[in-house]
């Protein structure tokens, strides 16, 4: 029998994680109430290669989330963009913003009014609407980029009268150090402000989207109400050179 190649391990591996993450997201759907195709799951793809990427939409992943703009420019070409949507998560500053502005499907990682006017000037110029989400900084640390929970309501008023963009929910980080326990505190703090914020009705603002967990803690993130969860070593291993 031909010994598997290396490349049909990675691939093989690729699949088999992706089929847990949909077992696992099936589970904590039902768990919340909610069905596995409320859930939407993005295979994030930063320092990972095209081959890889195009390996998960073949194997079903239809989002993907980059961080870095000129990562993503450089790889985009090479992506079977047929067949998925994508999403910036990463943050942005606003002298890039013209570069990304048409090219992403998304971008999630909004985190200051200044970023998201140019984001909106530069669609305007392109004759588009960009999706985007606030990025909430989920417990204030100075370091950390994002509006701060007590500010993002009237953030959220103020980025709904920015034209050019369109307002589509909320994503969050939580601090890297932190346990499961810890973070599905968080979780549940960053949803109520949602269900907060939706509930203003707020012309011009769709909320809709709920961005939170990541491979560690996407099972607890999507008790607390998560419907797009942001996974990547957990579809295609640990990153090495980041
Ligand atoms: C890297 C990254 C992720 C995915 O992290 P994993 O722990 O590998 O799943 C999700 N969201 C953002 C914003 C990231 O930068």
């Amino acid at each position: 029998m031909r010994e598997k190649s290396l490349k049909d391990k990675v691939f093989t591996d690729i699949s088999d994680n992706i089929k847990l993450i949909k077992e696992n997201v099936a589970r904590a759907a039902s768990e919340s109430g909610r069905k596995f195709e409320d859930i939407r799951i993005m295979a994030v793809t930063k320092t990972v290669s095209p081959d890889m990427i195009n390996c998960a939409l073949s194997c079903g992943i239809d989002l993907i989330g980059e961080n870095r703009v000129q990562e993503y420019l450089e790889k985009y070409s090479h992506i079977n963009l047929e067949k998925c949507q994508t999403h910036l998560i990463g943050h942005l500053q606003s002298n890039k913003v013209k570069q990304i502005v048409g090219k992403v499907s998304m971008i999630q990682s909004v985190d200051t009014i200044k970023v998201a006017e140019e984001i909106g000037a530069r669609s305007l110029a392109s004759g588009i609407v960009t999706d985007i989400l606030m990025e909430i900084n989920i417990d204030s640390e100075p370091s950390k980029f994002g509006f701060s929970p007590a500010s993002s309501l009237d953030s959220a008023y103020k980025l709904s009268q920015v034209e050019g963009i369109n307002l589509c929910g909320i994503m969050c980080v939580p601090p890297i150090n932190t346990d499961v326990k810890t973070n599905r505190q968080f979780f549940l703090n960053i949803h109520r402000l949602f269900i907060d914020i939706c509930d203003k009705k707020i012309d011009n603002v769709s909320m809709k989207i709920l961005s939170m967990g990541m491979s560690g803690d996407y099972y607890s993130a999507i008790l607390e109400g998560s419907n797009l969860i942001r996974v990547g070593s957990a579809v295609f291993g640990a990153r090495k050179n980041e």
